[in-house]
C-alpha cells in the first residue's frame, strides 16, 4: 500500500461540515434554525421553556400522564413538573423492561435572579439588587440591555407573569460600569474583581414623584409596577423575578452560520430534543426527553435532574404497562445533551486543540466532563462511546470529540453523573459554543442541526 493508501485507511481525517453539504442539507438547517431561533425568543427561562413545551406537546397529541392511565405503544404522554421542568415520552413497541432511549437538557442558564428584598433608593436613583445564578463573568453584565422575566405569587393568592424589556415598546434595564477615565484603582483588579456581585445592581428609574420624602424615585417605581401587574414591594419575597439580556437570538457573521443568543445553554440542546421527540413514530424502545432545572447550579431542587420527580414519572410509566422501573433503568440509555466549549483561536493556550470539539464538525461528545481528574465526571465505559458511536455512524450524524478545555484549566459538569448514578448507561453529547455564559453566546447552525438529528437517532435506536 502507498502512504496515501495507508493514511486513508488508518487516519482520522474530520471535515467541516460545509465540505459536502448538499442545497437541500442547506435548506433543512436553515429552516430548522429559525424554528430554533423562535423558540429562543419565547423562552429565556425555565419557565418560559417549560410552558412553550407543554402547549407545543398538546398541540402535537401528547397528554398529561395520569397514574395508573392505559398506555400503548406509540401514546404520547408528558408530566409537567411544577411549571419548571418537564418530561415527555412516546410509548415505543418494546416491553419497558428492555430499557427506554432517553435524551436530557436543561432549559435554565446563567443570569441574575432579585434578592428577596429587591428595591431601593441610593442618591435619587431607584434599583434592584441581585443575587447571580450559575457561573457567570460578573465584568460581562454591566451596560448590556438587560430585561426580566418571573412571576410573582401576590398576597391575594393570585399569581402574575412579568416580562418587561423584550417588547421594541419596552424599556430595558441596566447595570452601570464606571466611566474609564475614573477607573485607575478598578483596572488594576482582576476580572473577578473588577465588577463584585454586591455592584450587579439594575438601575429601576430616576424620575422622583413630586413631594416630599426620600424615597420618591423608588415610590414612583412601585407605583408603575403596581399600576401594570398589581403587586406591592411584600410580593417581592413570593417572586422569581429574574434579570436576563434582552433581545433576541440573532445570525452572526456576514456569513450567517452561527446563531448568537442569551442561553443556547442548553435550550440549544433542548429544543433538538423536543423536536425530535415530535417527529417519532412508534419507536422501538420507548423514548423519553427531560428538560430539566437547577442544572447551572448543581441539578438539586425538586425540578433539577437529582430529584425523584423523574423517576416518579418513570415509574408511572412502568406501572402503567407492567413493568419494573429498576429493570427499565437498567437497560436504558441516556445521551446527557449538553452544551460543551468550541475551540476558540482567541483563547487557544486554553484548549487542547487536538481534543476540544470545533464549530462546525457536529454535535461534541464528551466520554467525560468534570474537572482535574474527571471529577465529577460519570466518564462512559468504552461499551456507551461505541453505542452513541454506533447509532450516530448508523444515522449518518456528523458529530466530533470534544474535552472541555486543556487538563487543569477548569471544567464543568452536566447532568450526565445524576443520570448515570440511577443505574443508567449515559453518554454527554451536544453542541459546541463560544463565549459560553455570557450575555451572548454563539452557536454554529450546522452543529445545531446535527444535535436535532442526533437526538432523533437516538430517540430511533
Ligand atoms: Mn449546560
Ligand atoms: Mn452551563
Amino acid at each position: 500500500m502507498t502512504n496515501e493508501e495507508l493514511r486513508n485507511s488508518l487516519l482520522r481525517a474530520p471535515k467541516n461540515g460545509y465540505a459536502e453539504m448538499t442545497d437541500e442539507q442547506r435548506k433543512a438547517m436553515n429552516d430548522y434554525c429559525k424554528r430554533y431561533a423562535a423558540f429562543m425568543d419565547a423562552c429565556k427561562t425555565e419557565r418560559e421553556a417549560t410552558a412553550w413545551t407543554v402547549e407545543a406537546a398538546e398541540r402535537n397529541g401528547f397528554k398529561a400522564l395520569v397514574p395508573g392511565m392505559q398506555l400503548q405503544p406509540g401514546d404520547r404522554v408528558y408530566r409537567n413538573n411544577r411549571d419548571k421542568s418537564i418530561m415527555l415520552a412516546v410509548i415505543g413497541s418494546a416491553p419497558i423492561n428492555d430499557g427506554a432511549n432517553i435524551c436530557a437538557a436543561h432549559t435554565d442558564s446563567p443570569r441574575m435572579d432579585l434578592k428577596p428584598n429587591p428595591m431601593y433608593e441610593d442618591s435619587e436613583i431607584a434599583y434592584f439588587k441581585t443575587h447571580y445564578y450559575g457561573g457567570i463573568k460578573k465584568y460581562q453584565w454591566p451596560t448590556v440591555a438587560l430585561a426580566i422575566h418571573g412571576v410573582v405569587c401576590k398576597a391575594d393568592g393570585t399569581k402574575v407573569t412579568v416580562t418587561i424589556g423584550e417588547d421594541d415598546n419596552d424599556p430595558v434595564l441596566v447595570v452601570s460600569d464606571l466611566l474609564i477615565h475614573l477607573s485607575a484603582d478598578q483596572m488594576k483588579k482582576t476580572l473577578a474583581e473588577g465588577i463584585v456581585a454586591e455592584q450587579l445592581n439594575v438601575i429601576l428609574g430616576t424620575e422622583p414623584l413630586q413631594g416630599e420624602g426620600s424615597d420618591l424615585v423608588k415610590l414612583h417605581v412601585m407605583k408603575l409596577l403596581n399600576e401594570k401587574y398589581g403587586i406591592v414591594e411584600d410580593d417581592f419575597c413570593s417572586a422569581e423575578l429574574t434579570i436576563v439580556p434582552a433581545g433576541k437570538c440573532r445570525e452572526v457573521g456576514l456569513d450567517r452560520s452561527l446563531l448568537g443568543a442569551y442561553g443556547h445553554d442548553d435550550r440549544v440542546c433542548a429544543y433538538a430534543q423536543i423536536e425530535s421527540m415530535f417527529s417519532l413514530g412508534t419507536p422501538k424502545h420507548t423514548a423519553v426527553c427531560i428538560l430539566a432545572d437547577k442544572e447551572e447550579i448543581g441539578s438539586v431542587g425538586v425540578s433539577g435532574m437529582k430529584s425523584q420527580a423523574f423517576d416518579t414519572f418513570m415509574q408511572d410509566i412502568c406501572d402503567s404497562l407492567g413493568g419494573s422501573l429498576n429493570r427499565c433503568f437498567e437497560n436504558s440509555f441516556c445521551l446527557s445533551a449538553d452544551v460543551t466549549n468550541a475551540f476558540d483561536p482567541n483563547f487557544a493556550e486554553t484548549c487542547d486543540k487536538r481534543n476540544n470539539s470545533l464549530l462546525n464538525y457536529g454535535i461534541a461528545i464528551a466520554k467525560y466532563t468534570g474537572a482535574r481528574g474527571k471529577s465529577g465526571a460519570s466518564d462512559a465505559s468504552a461499551e456507551a462511546m461505541f453505542h452513541v458511536r454506533k447509532v450516530f455512524g448508523d444515522a449518518n450524524v456528523q458529530w466530533q470529540t470534544a474535552t472541555m478545555g486543556k487538563v487543569d484549566q477548569g471544567g464543568g459538569g452536566t447532568v450526565a453523573a445524576y443520570m448515570a448514578n440511577r443505574n443508567i448507561v449515559t453518554v454527554d453529547a451536544g453542541v459546541p459554543v463560544l463565549c459560553m455564559h455570557a450575555p451572548m453566546e454563539l452557536v454554529s447552525k450546522f452543529d445545531c442541526y446535527t444535535t436535532l438529528l442526533a437526538c432523533k437517532a437516538i430517540y430511533e435506536a
